[in-house]
């Protein structure tokens, strides 16, 4: 029985596993040429402040432009920059991307808000993350508290120690730190206490039923609460609707960012907003321009 067994398993699920290692390969070898041959860009999304609708800041998200596929979300290829990683690199020239462009804008007389740059585990398993940051904003010689860095409950589980240290290291220049996507990982309410977070943003999981599931409101006013005691500002994500907006002025949480008031941006589109080319505003949801 088991001999007969053994081959159909291994013509069943050997040609399959072969078949992802070689897509997976296939997709490694691009990504290197694609960082080569500055084929990643980043988009820009809005957050809003629920007292008075005006903008707090962005979240740069990565982009592959891609010559044939045209543009391609992070979810695709994401997990094998950081498997291979390749995400290092790209790490590096996202951080690099982000304080030029503040640079810029600064340069051009905008006012700024923070813009934030999420970062992998595997960034924290290099020793001199922090000191390619400092390098960084030495280098374009930018206000530190226009940059902010989100990390999920995962970094801290992982390289809890390296995190620590690094995380230290980066309060001590004026960044930000956010807690990413929280509710989602294990969410061990000791790393709210021991790493030195400013800012806590509720994943959009709770948000997306939080005007029709009970449980899902209780525990975004928990998650709201938790995070007022603790002296963090608290961020919803993925609101897309009017009732879930009004649901979180409700209870009192400061910042949404979602569909809702705006998607990410191309560059030239947080350019406008910035530049007052396009209004952003809530009561009609994404961006209209004036
Ligand atoms: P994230 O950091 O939680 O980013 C928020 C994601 O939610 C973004 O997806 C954004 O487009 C999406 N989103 C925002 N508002 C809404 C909404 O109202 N409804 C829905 N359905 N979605 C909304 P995106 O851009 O596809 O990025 C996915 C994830 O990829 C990010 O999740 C982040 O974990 C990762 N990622 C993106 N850029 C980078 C990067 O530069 N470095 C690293 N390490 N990870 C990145
Ligand atoms: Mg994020
Ligand atoms: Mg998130
Ligand atoms: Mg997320």
């Amino acid at each position: 029985q088991a001999k007969e067994q053994g081959p159909a398993i291994y013509q069943f699920y050997l040609p399959q596993m072969n078949e992802r290692a070689v897509a997976r390969l296939k997709i490694e070898t691009q990504l290197r040429g694609a960082l080569a041959r500055r084929e990643f860009v980043l988009h820009y999304q809005p957050k809003a402040s629920l007292i008075n609708g005006e903008i707090t800041g962005f979240e740069a998200l990565l982009r592959w432009q891609h010559p044939a596929h045209g543009l391609v979300p992070p979810l695709q290829f994401i997990s094998v920059l950081e498997d291979t990683g390749l995400i290092v690199a790209v790490g590096e020239w996202v951080v690099k991307t982000v304080c030029e462009q503040i640079r810029e804008w600064q340069g051009q007389g905008l006012v700024l808000h923070p813009i934030a740059i999420n970062l992998s585990a595997r960034q924290f398993q290099q020793q001199d993350l922090d000191s390619i940051i400092g390098e960084t904003l030495r280098a374009t010689n930018i206000d530190p508290r226009l940059l902010e860095f989100e990390l999920t409950e995962s970094v801290l589980m992982k390289e809890a120690e390296m995190a620590a240290n690094a995380l230290q290291n980066l309060k001590a220049f004026g960044v930000q730190i956010s807690m990413d996507d929280f509710g989602t990982g294990y969410s061990s309410l000791a790393y709210l206490k021991r790493f030195p977070l400013d800012v806590l943003k509720i994943d959009r999981a709770f948000i997306r039923d939080v005007t029709t599931d009970p449980d899902d409101a209780t525990i975004t006013v928990a998650m709201i609460k938790l995070a007022h005691s603790l002296g963090l500002k608290v961020v919803a994500e993925g609101v897309e609707t009017r009732a879930q907006l009004e649901f979180l002025i409700r209870h009192g949480c400061d910042e949404m960012q979602g569909y809702y008031f705006s998607q990410p941006l191309p560059l030239e589109g947080a350019s406008k907003v910035l530049m007052g080319g396009y209004r952003l505003s809530m009561s009609n949801g994404i961006c209209a321009e004036q």
